[in-house]
């Protein structure tokens, strides 16, 4: 067994093996690109440590002979304290780029000993001081586990006793200080800095391969789906120095605009700067763009490492690359984040420039994420003036409550409040505050900190680096130029344009653009699922049909009902006394739902559209109970109110979800289901005499008995008589017994619709309106490896949904099937929906964009 390999010597050893990083630096090498020589331990080496909590036998034999190698290779010596010190820098690498939740150390091999030749060879025992700080305080943070606070804190009072405003100003003699001060730090935290550069390697290793199981390292790969057992791999490179001067620097290049896609290289650099300034946000860098002018040779030498880079890994790429004394030198290169947007775009574009085919491009795109381009932004004629501005990281708009750290944004979250999370800079212990915010705002960093990289990962907009935004902490409040804002008080933001706004502003729906156009028209051909759209508005309809649904799979003619104007209708009919109050009460709603029936079979002429019987409990149309009871204890009710409570309590039920709703309540109340049924004939024949061509279906919801199905048939067909007119009538499949059942149900109908939503929490016995209590617990705990409620269960849940395929066009050949749970707009169950051979699958409007492309991929993969 080998643990460690040279860069030129891991050639065709595969990501699995040496992590993302150590592959294209292998590759890199193989290319002749100028990278600094190193080695990588690895993803075997930490899976076996990590097993045995020990090293493996013979990886440190390896490593020192590779270290003999990088000697004889640089001319420097490990630990040296003559000539210069080979110094190295340590960074993980899984075989997944995870940005952020692993650490690095740069200057490692540097001893006190080591300063001192590294000033009198360099010449420049500021540089030598600083290098020696930087690992200092990496190595206390990243090995000891000590708060990033203390450290910083420290450097900010060396600053202000120097009087010096920027890092870059502080002298040898003022470095040379801080240092003590660090390593007094460290001592009084009961922890050693260790003087021998073997010792900081191991540590360094170790530390890197314990940071795979680190929370946030679990919290990332859990959101991502990214399985635990892979391990990263530790990347062992010679240091090159972008700080020894104004004609060195550190950059980062991406070969597309990571926020548009348009194409061409982009990125930033920093002068006299190592890369973790850079990263971390400390500084705010200049963009590369500007090197055109300042050094037009170095900007064509970058845009030239660009372009060959992204032709020979036929991906967007972004790079890091440091410049030593006038030297370029590339530290690493990978497939670059982007957003929704840009993914798109350069999917589109390299399929044209013939880079990649049409198929690749379509595999490319994560389907899931394509309702986020039809976000809303910020309307500019309806705007206020922006109280700052920053830099444009992530594109979208957000309004939200600020908060100020990352655990209010998920306790505010939670119940139910948008938030923009506000912060100095991010780090990865704010990952999960990200992801549930609205919106992320950070005062320092660049379009590549952590703050940006990772929401624009995340499809979350954001604005970075706004100079005039500072926190208070303490107080819980922070100033955005000259006004002052409370945690909790509104703002909004532009993650397109970086502006930042007081309060409320005005949005305006999204478009989507001539590149996704495109996407989805190469998609049409592959696809074999029909995908159609849950809407209940003609509204709905419309937009659903401009985005290529292709009819509606259901619609929910409960939300009709919830119209403030109706809802007093709603309310008659359910406390109806006397025969004429309950006519009343239903000629009146019979008028409402054939209005909508019209809009909504008008906005989908020509195609199908399944329109559900009610199916909620009627209790969710009156005041809830404990409201009416807390009246009545104080003596507050109404005299129409008594009424109310009284039925209110009768159709009490422990689990609303469970309970008199669906089939139930139709077959217990005709006179609803004839209504209903009435009201879409009568709103079908008013179309065919305006010569259109309504095609609506019949679907019933919850049933979970064929006996069901056909006392129903018995009602709905007596309209269809009365009316003289039939429309194909359905049944939801959304109760496991009906799933099962399936034989005998098929015959009755003409099609199926698999409701997910109910099957799902049947099946596991969890309610969606409290499963929020125990769901993020089961997800962290990885007791549960996705959301069910999100994506479709194939285990079981697949499992109900293949026996009632098979068993249901067994028994009857001609039944159409359909799925409109929401997991008809989830791009991994659409999948599971092709490979059962569904006719269609069924989602929210902009969610339709998600089960055009995830269909169309399902059969690319198939
Ligand atoms: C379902 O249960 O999957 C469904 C589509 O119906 P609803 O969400 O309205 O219960
Ligand atoms: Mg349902």
């Amino acid at each position: 067994m080998t643990w460690v390999y040279a860069f030129q010597d891991a050639q065709d050893l595969g990501r699995e093996l040496l992590g993302g990083k150590g592959y294209a630096l292998a590759e890199m090498v193989r290319l002749g690109f100028p990278v600094p020589p190193g080695f990588t331990l690895t993803t075997g080496a930490c899976r076996a440590y990590l097993e045995r909590g020990a090293f493996p036998e013979g990886l440190w034999d390896e490593v020192r002979e590779q270290v003999t190698q990088l000697e004889e290779a640089t001319g420097k010596r490990f630990g040296g304290s003559e000539g210069l010190p080979l110094l190295v820098s340590v960074r993980s690498g899984a075989p997944v780029s995870m940005p952020g939740m692993m650490d690095t150390i740069l200057n490692l091999g540097l001893t006190l000993e080591g300063v001192r030749a590294l000033a009198e060879e360099t010449g420049n025992p500021r540089f030598a001081w600083d290098s020696y700080r930087r690992l200092v305080q990496m190595y206390g943070e990243v090995v000891l586990g000590l708060a990033p606070e203390g450290f910083k804190r420290l450097l900010e009072r060396a600053k202000v006793l120097a009087g010096a405003e920027r890092d870059v100003d502080l002298t040898a003699t003022d470095l040379q200080g801080l240092v003590d001060d660090y390593l007094q730090y460290i001592k009084d935290q009961g922890q050693n800095f260790p003087n021998d550069p073997w010792l900081q390697l191991e540590g360094a290793v170790r530390a890197v391969f314990d940071s795979w199981n680190n929370p946030r390292a679990r919290t990332y790969r859990r959101l991502y789906g990214i399985p635990d057992d892979l391990g990263t791999a530790v990347n062992v490179q010679a240091m090159v120095f972008g700080n020894l001067g104004d004609d060195s620097g550190t950059g980062v290049g991406f070969t597309r605009n990571p926020a548009t896609g348009e194409r061409g290289l982009y990125g930033e650099y920093l002068k006299n700067a190592q890369g973790e300034d850079v990263v971390a946000g400390i500084r705010t860098p200049q963009p590369l763009e500007r090197l055109r002018e300042s050094d037009p040779e170095l900007y064509r030498e970058v845009a030239d490492v660009a372009e060959r880079l992204e032709a020979h890994f036929r991906e967007m790429q972004d790079f890091e690359f440091t410049v030593e004394r006038g030297r370029l030198y590339l530290l690493q290169t990978r497939t670059g984040k982007r957003t929704p947007a840009a993914a798109v775009r350069i999917a589109v574009e390299m399929a044209e420039e013939g880079v990649i085919s049409r198929e690749e491009a379509l595999l490319r795109v994560d389907a899931n994420a394509l309702p986020g381009l039809l976000r809303a932004r910020i309307d500019p004629d309806r705007a206020s003036e922006p109280v700052a501005e920053g830099l444009p990281a992530s594109p979208g708009a957000a309004v939200g409550h600020a908060v100020l750290d990352a655990e209010t944004a998920e306790s505010w979250a939670g119940r139910g409040l948008p938030v923009v999370l506000v912060r100095p800079e991010t780090t990865p212990e704010d990952i999960s505050g990200m992801y549930i915010a609205r919106g992320i705002l950070t005062a320092r960093g660049g379009m590549t900190s952590h703050a940006a990289v990772v929401a624009r990962g995340m499809g979350v907009p954001a604005v970075v680096g706004v100079a005039a935004l500072s926190l208070n902490l303490e107080e819980r409040s922070f100033r955005l130029g000259d006004r002052n804002f409370k945690e909790g008080d509104l703002i909004s933001l532009d993650g397109a344009t970086g502006k930042v706004f007081a309060g409320e502003v005005a949005l305006s729906e999204g478009e989507s653009g001539a590149y996704l156009q495109r996407l989805l028209e190469w998609a049409e051909p592959h696809r074999k699922l029909g995908a159609r759209a849950n809407a209940d508005t003609p509204a709905d309809a419309r937009r659903a049909r401009e985005l290529g649904a292709e009819g509606i799979g259901l619609v929910r003619t409960e939300h009709m009902f919830f119209d403030p104007e109706r809802m007093p209708w709603v309310r008659a009919l359910i406390l109806a006394e006397t025969e004429r109050e309950e006519r009343e009460a239903l000629d009146r709603l019979f008028a409402f739902q054939r209005a909508d029936f019209m809009g909504l079979l008008e906005a989908m002429d020509g195609l199908a559209v399944t329109v559900r019987l009610l199916d909620p409990p009627l209790h969710e149309f009156l005041p809830p109970l404990v409201e009416l009871e807390r009246k009545e204890a104080a003596g507050e009710l109404a005299p129409g109110e008594v009424k109310v409570l009284a039925q209110v309590r009768r159709l009490h039920e422990a689990n609303p979800m469970l309970g008199f709703r669906g089939v139930r309540l139709l077959l217990v109340r005709p006179e609803i289901l004839r209504m209903q049924t009435a009201a879409l004939l009568s709103a079908t024949r008013a179309l065919q005499e305006q010569g259109k061509d309504p095609l609506p279906e019949l679907m019933i919801p919850l049933v979970s008995t064929p006996e069901e199905v056909e006392q129903t048939l018995a009602v709905v067909r007596e309209v269809f008589a009365e009316f003289d007119l039939s429309l194909p009538v359905g049944t939801m499949i959304e109760t496991p017994r009906a799933a099962l059942l399936a034989r005998e149900i098929a015959p009755l109908v003409d099609f199926f619709s698999f409701g997910t939503n109910d099957l799902t929490q049947l099946t596991y016995g969890i309610s969606r309106d409290d499963a929020g209590h125990f769901l993020p617990h089961y997800l962290d705990a990885r007791t549960f490896a996705h959301d069910p409620t999100e994506r479709l269960d194939e285990a079981a849940v697949g499992r109900l949904l293949e026996i009632a395929v098979r068993e249901g066009r067994a028994a009857n050949p001609n039944l159409k099937l359909g799925l409109c749970g929401e997991h008809g707009g989830e791009a991994h169950s659409v999948r599971l929906a092709h490979g059962l051979g569904l006719d269609y699958v069924s989602a929210s409007p902009f969610r339709v964009l998600t089960a055009r492309l995830a269909a169309a991929q399902a059969a690319l993969h198939s």
